[in-house]
C-alpha cells in the first residue's frame, strides 16, 4: 500500500468497476497509451488485461514507483513529473493518454496535452467535476471559458460521467468526472493562433461585458457584429472569424 500525499493530489480509486469504464472509453485501435499518474494501478491493471496496447506509465512518487514496479515486473514505469516530460521521447508516434489526474495540475496536464497535440489524438481522463465541465461546456453555458474555446478549437470533447468522492482513498472534497478528448481534424486554425488566443483571454476576462467593451482595448474604432455578443455566447468559428477581423482591420491602420 502507498501511503497517500496530499501535496502530490493523490486520490486512489478504490472502485474497481469505474476503473474497468474508464478503460473501456479509450479508443480499441489505438496502440500506444500513456497512462498519467498510476498511483497504486487501479487502471493500469484492466488497461494490461486488455492485451491492446503497448502502455507505458509515468509518475512522480517514488513510493508508488517501487510499488509498480513490483506489481508488474514488465511494465515500463517512468519515474518523472509528467509537466517536465519530453513525450516525444515516450512515445516517437502517436499515442493516447489516459488518468486520474492529479487535480492540482489539471489546467497544467491540459495545456501540456495542446503542446502535442498533433501527437495526442485522444485523452481519456478522469478531473474534478468543475474542471470537467469548463472544459466539455458549449457556448451559451456559464461554464464555457477560456479553456473550453481552445481545447475545443482541437478537440471533440465529451463529458462521460460524474464520480463520488467516497470511491476513493482519501475521498476528495469535490465530486469528479471522466472526459474524453478526441482531436478534431483541423491542423492549424485558419487564422493567427497567438491572436486568436489573446483575443479569447481578453474577452473572457471581462466576460459579462459585451465584447465591444473589452476588445475596443484592441481595436478603438471600428465594429463588429459580434462584438455585441458576450464571449460565452461565441463558438470557436466565431471567435476565429472575429480574430481575422481585427488581424485585418489592424494592418489597414
Ligand atoms: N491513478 C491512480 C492515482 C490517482 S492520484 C488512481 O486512480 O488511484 C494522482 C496520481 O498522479 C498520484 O499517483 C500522483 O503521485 C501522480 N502525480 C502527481 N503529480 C504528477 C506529475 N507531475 N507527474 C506524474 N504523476 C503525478
Amino acid at each position: 500500500m502507498v501511503k497517500a500525499k496530499k501535496h502530490l493530489g493523490q486520490h486512489f480509486l478504490t472502485d474497481k468497476k469505474i476503473a474497468q469504464n474508464i478503460v473501456d472509453n479509450l479508443d480499441k485501435t489505438t496502440k500506444n497509451v500513456l497512462e498519467i499518474g498510476p498511483g497504486m494501478g487501479v487502471l493500469t491493471d484492466p488497461l494490461l488485461k486488455t492485451n491492446k496496447y503497448s502502455l507505458k506509465v509515468i509518475e512522480i512518487d517514488t513510493e508508488s514507483v517501487t510499488y509498480l514496479e513490483n506489481k508488474y515486473p514488465e511494465l515500463e514505469i517512468i519515474s518523472a513529473d509528467f509537466l517536465k516530460s519530453d513525450l516525444q521521447k515516450i512515445f516517437p508516434e502517436t499515442f493516447s493518454v489516459i488518468g486520474n489526474f492529479p487535480y492540482n495540475i489539471s489546467s497544467q496536464i491540459l495545456f501540456k496535452i495542446l503542446d502535442y497535440k498533433n501527437h495526442i489524438p485522444e485523452v481519456v481522463g478522469m478531473f474534478q467535476k468543475e474542471v470537467a465541465e469548463r472544459v466539455a461546456s458549449k457556448p451559451g453555458n456559464k461554464k464555457y471559458g477560456i479553456i473550453s474555446v481552445i481545447l475545443q478549437a482541437y478537440y471533440d470533447i465529451e463529458y462521460l460521467f460524474t464520480v463520488e468522492p467516497d470511491v476513493f482513498n482519501p475521498p476528495p472534497k469535490v465530486q469528479s468526472a471522466v472526459i474524453r478528448l478526441r482531436r478534431n481534424n483541423i491542423d492549424h486554425l485558419d487564422c493567427d493562433e497567438k491572436l486568436f488566443i489573446r483575443v479569447i483571454k481578453t474577452a473572457f476576462n471581462q466576460r459579462r461585458k459585451t465584447m465591444r467593451n473589452s476588445i475596443k482595448q484592441l481595436i478603438p474604432n471600428k465594429n463588429h457584429p459580434l462584438l455585441s455578443e458576450r464571449p460565452e455566447q461565441l463558438t470557436v468559428q466565431q471567435f476565429i472569424d472575429l480574430t481575422n477581423w481585427l488581424d485585418k482591420n489592424k494592418q489597414e491602420k
